[in-house]
């Protein structure tokens, strides 16, 4: 697997939390709303108010100018490797008008979307499933869906956080493309683009429509403490924080990363990628982005 660590670090415009593009009509997303704001207005937060991409060194693209003169196989040969090099990305293609990198891999365990790697346009996991957990949610509610290797994953893991007297909630896994959409759009609609876009996620762009991501949160918490990051302090969120990797699932948001993930710090939202990946990442202590090595 490919090990390179990130060369361009995106310095997105404010670090935003990813699970804040919910229903803004219940109170959880209520919630999320205002802790973004709160976020926002507190000066300790670390925040880059100007987006800039910085270009990685593109030299190992083979465009040396010394070799311009090398025979046609050897210009064949670069251009077949920067296309094997495209595909190991896993990008079907980029979407003109949005810039957006679109992952040819929606469906494995592997994927990997961020604010330059999108879902395909209306994506929908094939095999969600109800996880039998405890859930915040109300019955028959889509949030409470994950795919099923996910959702047998957190089975598991709650029921080992259960035998250590760690009492878990799921409270947010599953949002449909869809979803997203009416949520971005009515966000462009009364804030315009700019604001839409620092606190909204794009459609497809949002790790929930994997069906591979769940917010938790300790049994015991209420409404109020609910997705804070105060959950780090909780046994319950030092015990999510130390054995998730056992089940295959990351923190997908970890502290101090924001510059990497593009996420301010997440302590709830854990992320289905499998134990080989997982636990590598928990033990380098590393991101998804960095583990990946990928420039977008
Ligand atoms: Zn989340």
């Amino acid at each position: 697997m490919q090990k390179i660590y990130i060369a361009s670090i995106f310095l997105i415009g404010l670090f935003l939390t990813a699970c804040q593009q919910g229903d803004p009509n219940t109170n959880i997303d209520e919630k999320e709303q205002t802790t973004q704001q709160e976020q926002q207005a507190d000066q300790s937060v670390p925040k880059k108010e100007t987006a800039k991409t910085e270009e990685q060194d593109n030299a190992s693209d083979g465009l040396n100018e010394n070799e311009s003169a090398k025979a046609d196989d050897s210009t064949n040969e670069e251009d077949k490797q920067k296309e094997e090099k495209e595909i190991d990305k896993h990008i079907a293609k980029v979407e003109k008008s949005t810039g957006l990198h679109v992952v040819d891999n929606p469906e494995s365990p592997e994927v990997y979307v961020n604010k330059q790697r999108t879902l395909p346009e209306g994506y929908v996991p094939p095999n969600l499933v109800v996880p039998d957990v405890s859930h915040y949610s109300s019955e028959g509610s889509p949030k409470r869906q994950l795919q099923k290797v996910a959702a047998d994953a957190l089975e598991q893991l709650f029921a080992e956080a259960d035998q250590q007297g760690i009492g878990l909630v799921a409270v947010s896994g599953y949002r449909s493309y869809e979803r997203q959409k009416q949520i971005y759009e009515s966000a462009v609609a009364n804030k315009g683009q700019e604001h839409a876009d620092k606190f909204s996620a794009r459609p497809g762009t949002s790790e929930h429509q994997t069906g591979l991501a769940m917010d938790v949160a300790s049994a015991t918490e209420t409404a109020a403490t609910l997705l804070e990051q105060s959950f780090k302090q909780t046994d319950a969120g030092t015990w999510l924080a130390e054995n998730a990797h056992n089940f295959g699932f990351i923190i997908r948001y970890p502290e101090g990363k924001n510059e990497i993930t593009g996420y301010n710090y997440e302590p709830w939202h854990i992320r289905y990628v499998g134990k080989e990946i997982a636990t590598e990442i928990y033990n380098e202590d590393i991101t998804l982005e960095e583990y990946f090595g990928y420039d977008y």
